[in-house]
């Protein structure tokens, strides 16, 4: 099977002597051994084999596979959730006095784990504020451990140059480059190729897509898995099988749910764009975009997430949100329903005023995670509420 989709599907947990078509659902918290010898030769690492749900378990391995096999990866491990995966892509590599390079614009609960819980344990960071590679190299100090960004980020939707990041990376083989890549998800975009270490997923997202689950991933290089299975082995943030079971049956359409999000997402900019009340629209794919080529360059297509700025504050925006018929109001994103989200006063609103407006956020910004419903009706929900507003 040469075809990424075609392995995506057909990689499976190994059929069982039932000869089921689809894999089920493995509900066990241990597995036995078939003799004490066999106990003693997994416990040595001599024997490949499955002990404990904690450790690994047929439905996520099946998952992790599937990951591996999207973002080209030598190996993965699964999380309960994604901040579990964000967590340990750190804390399984650092230590006291180390120093952390990241993107200012991250998920809100890694800029806690960076501002709040990393200082207590000695650990410092440098934000980059800008997609300049020199001033990415500038913050790299002689006890930078990691490197680290989103991009696409939220909700600005900037972008950082993978392949520049990868020939930085080249330069400082010692330091590990991680990413978040769970706005693109990995069937848009591929950093492993360009040298990234790790890429790291909130599942939650669109690889469930569907808004059921939590589940967090991470795949790269396989050192680099080992320690960061060392560190989960002994502090279990594992994966429930039920959640890796669901995760797993939806990667199967992952790449046909993220072309549908990122044609709703593309047709909607375009007409936000063309429209009076609306000050400011970011997408990757509109050529408005200032990295429009960029995006081109590392991207499939620009994913399901539109950020845009209404006239009139936050007194208009919180109108225009209470006159969403179909669309919901909802911190969550990357589902088959369009949600539409403040995130000055939710996903952001810890963050002070000035830290706000270096991420692109105005009281009148609003983030639209565009679903798979039929495209006029997204659309005509939304030029409605931007209508009675006025
Ligand atoms: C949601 C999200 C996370 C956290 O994932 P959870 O599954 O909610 O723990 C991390 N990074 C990004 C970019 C996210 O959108």
């Amino acid at each position: 099977m040469k075809e990424d989709q075609s392995r995506i599907i057909r990689e499976q947990a190994t059929r069982s002597a039932t000869r089921e078509h689809s894999v089920p659902l493995y509900l066990t918290s241990s597995f036995i051994f078939d003799s004490a010898e066999q106990g003693r030769a997994i416990f040595a690492d001599e024997e490949e084999g499955m002990v404990y749900s904690r450790y690994a378990n047929p439905n996520t391995a099946e998952f992790i596979d599937r990951v591996c096999a999207m973002e080209g990866a030598e190996a993965g491990l699964a999380f309960s959730s994604g901040m579990a995966a964000v967590f340990v892509s750190f804390a399984a590599f650092i230590q006291h006095g180390d120093h952390i390079v990241s993107s200012r614009a991250i998920f809100g609960s890694t800029h806690q784990l960076l501002t709040q819980l990393f200082p207590r344990w000695g650990i410092t960071h440098t934000y980059v504020e800008t997609a300049d590679i020199a001033d990415w190299e500038k913050a790299i100090q002689p006890n930078t451990k990691i490197v680290f960004l989103e991009s696409p980020s939220n909700p600005g939707l900037e972008l950082y140059d993978l392949e520049k990041l990868g020939q930085l990376k080249a330069k400082y083989p010692d330091v590990i480059f991680s990413i978040d890549n769970c706005f693109a998800t990995p069937y848009l975009q591929k950093p492993l190729p360009y040298g990234f270490d790790l890429s790291v997923h909130s599942a939650t997202k669109y690889m469930d897509g569907q808004g059921r689950v939590l589940g967090g991933v991470a795949v790269g290089k396989k050192d680099l898995i080992d320690k960061m299975m060392f560190f989960i082995r002994h502090t279990g943030p594992a994966m429930s099988p039920f959640n890796a079971w669901v995760l797993s049956r939806s990667l199967e359409t992952l790449n046909l749910r993220m072309d549908r999000h990122c044609a709703n997402a593309l047709a909607l900019a375009e007409t936000l764009e063309q429209h009076a009340e609306v000050l400011d629209v970011k997408y990757p794919f509109l050529p408005s975009h200032p990295q429009y080529e960029l995006a081109k360059k590392q991207m499939k297509a620009g994913g399901g997430i539109v950020t845009f700025e209404v006239e009139g504050g936050q007194e208009r925006a919180f109108r225009f949100i209470d006159s969403l018929k179909m669309i919901k109001y909802t911190s969550n994103l990357g589902d088959t329903r369009t949600i539409a989200t403040h995130p000055a006063s939710t996903t952001h609103s810890k963050l002070r005023e000035d830290e706000r407006l270096l991420l692109g956020i105005r009281p009148g910004t609003i983030r639209l995670s565009v679903g798979l419903e039929d495209q006029n009706d997204i659309i005509e929900d939304i030029v409605q509420a931007l209508e009675l507003t006025k």
